[in-house]
């Protein structure tokens, strides 16, 4: 099946009970069993499994083109279980342009735990190849990164990861992307990983986070750590990420053709020193974007010549865009991410210009957007 139909179908069939249509949000976190020891259709408690949370298990699993998929509380709570695969002492490799939550955790959290990080320009293959070292057990990477869009060559780093003695496990978070874009697994990625909050949700009234892998050894130690550690969604939240699924192919064609309009309008704008998006040609990782996407997604930024003060003038001057944190809704958002989203980074090699502006283009009318965008412009 196509990918749109998939969106619409994967894991997902009438209730056999009744004929619902849609999966019902089973609200319960406990089941009844035909004898002791013999619970029916495997269910025994909601921590464990809950029919909601597999049907979008499967469905995620489905896009991704993965053969099992694992839903969880948050973004971060993924992240965070996919760590514990690790023990004390290894080394992990990421991207030096990580999402700031991830930089948190791993630099503020695990580190605690023995786990030893670095972090290198992921967008060049030769420098995650000189950054290997012999206890790296897992390289992380981001593709397009947050905020500065960085593109990485997925297939290319899952060569150079995997032909390293331990075979360590190359995990893409696919956030920026979704699986309509992107398919990580299919370049040689081992793990996916999502912040479903985002564009899979695609409505900015859900949090939760996914995780894909292909290799059954590997699920059976995630499934074991998502129970023991029990980070889990619940089932009102798996549904409304099931539900905004339904529509991600035609929310992030609509993404992008409104961010390719707005691209062409900021693209000569005087007040502009920078503008940052994957599928325009001054990108410095253009031709990867174009092999690896299937369109350049709904996310664009730009730094503003006026500095800091200029780019918080900009987002405090639009009527539509949004001024928030956050990304990836039908609804129009922009921010500084080094005053707003960042300020975890701050100090650190990850730090943000403070004169860059994030938008995350919604799926309004382009000329609305454009409008909105010019009268702030003018303001700043
Ligand atoms: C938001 C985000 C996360 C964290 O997800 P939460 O759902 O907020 O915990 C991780 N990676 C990327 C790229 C994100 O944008």
């Amino acid at each position: 099946m196509k990918f749109e139909t998939l969106a619409i179908h994967a894991g997902q069939e009438p209730d056999p009970n009744n004929g619902a249509v849609m999966t019902p949000v089973y609200l319960t976190s406990t089941y009844k069993q035909d004898g002791v020891g013999k619970p029916r259709q495997g269910y025994e408690y909601s921590r464990t499994m809950n029919p909601t949370r597999k049907a979008l298990q499967d469905c995620l699993a489905a896009l991704e083109g993965g053969n099992f998929g694992l839903a969880f509380a948050s973004g971060l709570a993924a992240t965070d279980t996919i760590l514990r695969l690790l023990n004390a002492g290894d080394h992990v490799l990421a991207g030096n342009d990580v999402y700031g939550g991830t930089f948190r955790l791993f630099d503020k959290v695990l580190r605690r735990f023995s786990l030893d990080f670095t972090f290198a320009d992921t967008t060049d293959p030769e420098s995650v190849a000189e950054a290997l070292t012999p206890s790296t057990r897992l390289v992380w990477l981001e593709t397009p990164t947050n905020p500065f869009l960085r593109i990485t060559d997925i297939r290319a780093v899952a060569e150079v990861v995997h032909a390293h003695k331990n075979n360590p496990l190359l995990v893409v978070d696919n956030t920026f992307a979704t699986p309509y874009l992107q398919r990580p697994l299919e370049l040689g990625a081992d793990i996916v990983v999502h912040s479903m909050t985002k564009y899979l949700g695609g409505h900015s009234d859900v949090v939760g986070g996914a995780v894909i892998v292909q290799d059954k050894d590997l699920a059976d130690r995630l499934y074991f750590l998502q129970n023991a550690v029990g980070a889990v969604i619940g089932p009102m939240d798996s549904f409304l990420v099931l539900r905004g699924i339904k529509t991600l192919p035609l929310r992030m064609d609509r993404h992008f053709e409104n961010a390719s309009a707005i691209v062409e309008f900021l693209s000569n704008h005087p007040k502009i020193e920078r503008l940052i998006y994957p599928f325009h040609e001054s990108h410095p990782q253009y031709k990867i974007a174009r092999q690896q996407m299937k369109n350049g997604g709904g996310m664009i930024s730009f730094i503003m010549k006026g500095g800091r003060d200029a780019a918080i003038k900009v987002v405090e001057n639009t009527e539509i865009f949004t001024l928030a944190e956050s990304l990836g809704g039908v609804e129009s958002l922009i921010e500084v991410p080094a005053a707003m989203t960042h300020l975890s980074v701050a100090g650190s090699q990850l730090e943000v210009d403070p004169g860059l502006v994030r938008l995350s283009v919604g799926v309004e009318h382009k000329e609305d957007l454009i409008e909105d965008l010019k009268q702030a412009l003018e303001k700043a």
